[in-house]
């Protein structure tokens, strides 16, 4: 009997454990732990930031859920990790594992800057809390309106909710008459409007920079925010903007206690794998999500990090539960990896862009994908409502990826797992990154 630990009960955590409690017999013990007692759909948290929709309508309790389903649930923070005993602290509790699955998404490097985040000066929508706190600062700021900064630091990994809050911005302004009074600009590290962390995909600089200029937003690309003070945002080039609501999505790390632990993270705390999303140095364990090191695509003037979208997140997820039942000898089949394909929708009020790509980052040796499409149209703002409600539905369900999702994607030519080419040593030993 196995005791399986995920820590983290996210996009990638959530559904990793159900899909794990799919495969295993009940005699592997599955343990959730997670700060929050809710699942949140992160996703939703800039509409939730404008009053678009209400926290509550995008989060669902875990306790009962995961009890119900042979999961046993752990309300906590981790603070240490020993990958020698193969032991997690968690406040006064210590848990021994056999495998470890990491799905803690990034934590925000707030401190990379004084004045950035909701302690300071700016907002950010990247957590529930913090969504909550720039609604609070949104209706402050509709008493008041004045000029508008959005954007992002160095190394942010997840540029799209950026853009998509700037455009969501425009159009609740412009529902409410208040657009003409105010400037709205967005400050991007990217080399070009829709680089997006993966050096642009299909036409996406394209179609984003006609959308900006459509919406009246100014973009400054290629810039560095060097200082945050009350209302003004310092750059690099010496340009200084006022503002009166500003959002700027700060750089991701990894959790404290993986960066505690020599050689388990990267120097930002992100964790290396192989194909199997094992870590290479400790075999028991495995990582999920915004977590993972993956290499940027490209190098840029201004350093990027790279986007671990929600159905890359589940991917990996799926994976890493495959990969562990045929350790554990459950199932007999060839080790998978993610194939990180991926569609994500972008929404801006009254239309939005759907990017797909196969897959999301482009190959390291030709620099190109399989295919990859951005479309535009009012529809993707209903399709990305719809697909909130069916994600959701699927975590109350318990259930990761049902089969008619499989079917679905394979019709868009999407997969979510594909199988290792094993070494004829029988070894699966490169890492990804
Ligand atoms: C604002 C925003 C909008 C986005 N929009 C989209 C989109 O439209 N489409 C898309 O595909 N992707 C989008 N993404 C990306 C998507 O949200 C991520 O891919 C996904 O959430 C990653 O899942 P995760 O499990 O790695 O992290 P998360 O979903 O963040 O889950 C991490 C979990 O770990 C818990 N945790 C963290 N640290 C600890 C600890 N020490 N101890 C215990 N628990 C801990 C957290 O409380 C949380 O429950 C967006 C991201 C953001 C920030």
């Amino acid at each position: 009997m196995a005791h399986i630990v995920i820590i983290g009960a996210g996009l990638g955590g959530l559904p990793t454990a159900y899909e794990l409690r799919h495969i295993l017999p009940r005699q592997h013990q599955l343990t959730v732990i997670s700060e929050s007692p809710n699942f949140t759909f992160i996703p939703s948290l800039p509409w939730v930031a404008l009053g678009l929709t209400s926290l509550d309508s995008v989060q669902i309790s875990l306790e009962h859920r995961l009890r119900q389903r042979g999961i046993n649930w752990i309300q906590g923070r981790v603070d240490q990790l020993n990958p020698d005993t193969q032991q997690i602290c968690c406040g006064e509790q210590t848990i021994v594992y056999d495998y470890l699955i990491i799905a803690t998404g990034g934590e925000l490097a707030l401190d990379a800057l004084p004045g950035l985040g909701p302690d300071g000066y700016t907002q950010s929508v990247c957590n529930p809390h913090h969504a909550l706190m720039a609604l609070k600062a949104w209706q402050k700021f509709l008493q008041a309106p004045g000029p508008i900064v959005v954007g992002a630091l160095p190394k942010t990994s997840c540029l799209g909710p950026a853009y998509e809050f700037a455009l969501l911005i425009d159009y609740v302004l412009r529902q409410q008459g208040l657009r003409k009074q105010v400037s709205i600009t967005f400050v991007t590290p990217e080399p070009y409007a829709g680089h997006l962390g993966i050096g642009g995909m299909a036409n996406s600089a394209e179609v984003v920079k006609k959308i900006m200029a459509e919406r009246d937003v100014e973009v400054i690309e290629n810039a560095q925010i060097k200082a945050i003070a009350a209302n003004q945002i310092h750059l690099g080039n010496g340009r200084v903007l006022p503002f009166a609501y500003s959002m700027l999505l700060p750089p991701f790390r990894g959790p404290h206690f993986v960066r505690q632990v020599p050689g388990l993270g990267n120097q930002d705390g992100f964790i290396p794998v192989l194909p199997t999303y094992r870590h290479p140095e400790y075999p028991s364990i495995y990582a999920v999500g915004v977590v993972v090191q993956l290499k940027p695509p490209e190098e840029t003037p201004i350093p990027l990090g790279v986007p671990k979208t929600g159905q890359m997140t589940e991917a990996m997820g799926m994976a890493v539960a495959h990969n562990i039942a045929i350790e554990l000898g459950v199932i007999s089949a060839q080790p998978v990896t993610p194939t990180l394909d991926a569609i994500c929708f972008a929404d801006f009020g009254n239309t939005g862009i759907l990017f797909l790509a196969n897959p999301v980052l482009p190959d390291v040796v030709t620099g190109k994908r399989r295919r990859a499409v951005a479309l535009s149209g009012a529809w993707v703002s209903w399709a990305k409502s719809a697909f909130e409600k069916y994600f959701l539905a699927k975590m109350r369900f318990g259930t990761a990826v049902p089969w008619f999702e499989r079917i679905g994607l394979k019709f868009l030519g999407l997969s979510l797992v594909k199988p290792i080419q094993v070494q004829s040593s029988g070894n699966i030993s490169q890492e990804i990154s």
